[in-house]
């Protein structure tokens, strides 16, 4: 088996002294076969980078600008988050598309930014649970998907294709419901096939994450399906406990 990826999603939560606390406890609990990404807020990036040091555990962004440079007040451009040591940054998140205002063809301009300076991105599809109780789950998801195509068939740049997509209800993020295993593990089959209309080759190998309330007790569950390849984690990233159980779950199944 492959092996899987989980990312914590610190969110904007934190301080100086809970890094201090937190990054050691995450780092020096070795995980071998797991691939571990911290992605803390952007005011911490540079003392992770400092205290992870190890290959095992890699530093992501949560957000990047559409654009490389200039008077963009405020914005962070995925160059900088690269400068800093990030190999990864999340793009998409539903908090993002709902607090902020993110349109799928913004999201698709960060996903072509990031690729450009070199980063994966992490990006995050999901229906809200009105579009689930209207079936419109494919419709939402296909078209989150076809945005960053889309950006990709724009841009004259030529990239390095490596991505991850995360499978995140909005319904199932932060308020202790997830998806069960058996849904999760169906979106994903049709997360992939839609990548596969657009490109074969990425839909083969691409990893894909689910997210949405998953802790130490129900990791497991979603880490028997052969089709989930890891996992975005919000809540219970902030516990290094939990946090490091999961990781340990996502090593043994
Ligand atoms: C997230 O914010 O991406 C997330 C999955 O949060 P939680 O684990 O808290 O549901």
């Amino acid at each position: 088996m492959d092996s899987r990826i989980i990312i914590a999603n610190w969110k904007m939560n934190g301080s100086a002294e809970m890094v201090a606390n937190i990054v050691p406890a995450i780092v020096g609990f070795k995980v071998p076969g797991v691939r571990s990404v911290l992605c803390p807020p952007a005011i911490f990036l540079r003392s992770v980078a400092e205290m992870i040091g190890s290959a095992e555990v890699f530093l992501g962004g949560q957000n990047c600008s559409t654009e490389k440079s200039g008077a963009f007040t405020g914005e962070i451009s995925p160059e900088m988050l690269g400068n800093v040591g990030c190999r990864y940054v999340i793009i998409g998140h539903s908090e993002r598309r709902q607090c902020y205002f993110e349109t799928n063809g913004v999201v698709g301009k960060k996903f072509v930014n990031a690729m450009e300076a070199g980063l994966i991105p992490i990006c995050c599809v999901g229906e809200t649970g009105e579009e689930r109780s209207k079936g419109l789950t494919r419709e939402v998801i296909n078209g989150q998907i076809d945005s960053l195509f889309t950006a990709l068939g724009e841009s004259t740049s030529k990239v390095n294709l490596e991505f991850l997509i995360a499978y995140e209800p909005v319904w199932a993020i932060g308020t202790g419901e997830s998806a069960s295993p058996d849904l999760a593990s169906e979106t994903h089959i049709m997360i992939r096939d839609r990548v596969a209309q657009h490109n074969a080759v990425v839909a083969e190998t691409i990893k894909i994450l689910y997210g949405g309330s998953v802790n130490e007790k129900n990791a497991g569950s979603f880490f028997e399906k052969g089709e989930i390849g890891g996992a975005l984690i919000g809540g219970a990233s902030l516990k290094p406990h939990s946090f490091n159980e999961i990781r340990k779950l996502a090593a043994g199944a």
